[in-house]
């Protein structure tokens, strides 16, 4: 028999900064049906447009500390000098309700979402080049000189160990692609033997019903009389 697995979906999405996962995994989840986006909680300054509580949870690193202590995050890492978390709950309530949760996260932190949750795709967002992610880093205009530098040196490196551990590649030429690619990976996570609901299904062998009660002789067929039909020529 096939291992049960959670009727819900985690998947974590991962790029180097600038990709243009986040863009990635807004779309998915507005076009998914039970799709929710996991809002992490980061000790990190606000950027550009971000909301608190939509974007993330921004708090100060003592509330970062307390949160740890209580467990109430399932993940944390510190990235690019600032910590960020992934909150239990949500995670949690869409793995039992058959949701799908979409995690922007980098490589540690999906490998540890998929060393608590072995059944976790991990799908890791390529940009179709160096230069191209550059110029997305340069055009989001949220991220000033140094911050684009510092970002690009470690982007090397997470191409490496994202290609070395994640289950998928896709690759964000053009968003529609990537969100087409995106879906068809979900589509065939869903089909896993193991997360199909079989009860319900008429699968089980059928009783033979009782055989109807033989008709008198020489009428229709089965009674070894031949019917009349047109003779040959
Ligand atoms: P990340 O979350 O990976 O850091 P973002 O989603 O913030 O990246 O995207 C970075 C910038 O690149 C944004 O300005 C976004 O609009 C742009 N972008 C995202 N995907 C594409 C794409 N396929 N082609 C061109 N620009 C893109
Ligand atoms: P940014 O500052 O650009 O929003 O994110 C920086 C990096 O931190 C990105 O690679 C992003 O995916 C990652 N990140 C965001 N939230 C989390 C989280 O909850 N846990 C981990 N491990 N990484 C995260």
């Amino acid at each position: 028999m096939a291992p049960e697995l959670h009727p819900g979906l985690l998947l974590a999405l991962s790029a180097p900064s600038g990709t243009g996962k986040t863009t990635l995994a807004r779309r998915l989840v507005s076009e998914v049906e039970g799709g929710e986006f996991s809002v992490s909680i980061t000790t990190r300054e606000r950027r550009g447009a971000e909301r608190d509580g939509v974007d993330y949870h921004f708090v100060d690193e003592r509330t970062f500390l307390k949160k740890i202590e209580r467990g109430d995050l399932l993940e944390w890492a510190e990235v690019h000098g600032h910590f960020y978390g992934t909150p239990r709950g949500p995670a949690e309530r869409a793995l039992a309700s058959g949701g799908v949760i979409v995690f922007d996260i980098d490589v540690q932190g999906g490998r540890s979402i998929q060393r608590l949750y072995p059944e976790a795709v991990l799908v890791f967002v390529l940009p179709p080049s160096l230069r191209e992610l550059e110029r997305r880093l340069r055009s989001r205009g949220t991220d000033g000189a140094g911050t684009i530098r510092r970002r690009m040196l470690t982007a090397r490196a997470e191409i490496e160990q994202g290609l070395a551990a994640y289950d998928y590649v896709v690759v964000n030429d053009e968003v529609d692609l990537a969100l087409v690619q995106l879906q068809a990976i979900l589509v065939a996570e869903r089909c896993r033997r193991g997360r199909v609901r079989l009860e319900g299904l008429p699968l089980a062998r059928q009783r033979r019903r009782k055989a109807p009660p033989r008709r008198r002789k020489g009428r229709g067929p089965g009674t070894g009389r031949p019917r009349r039909g047109r003779r040959r020529p």
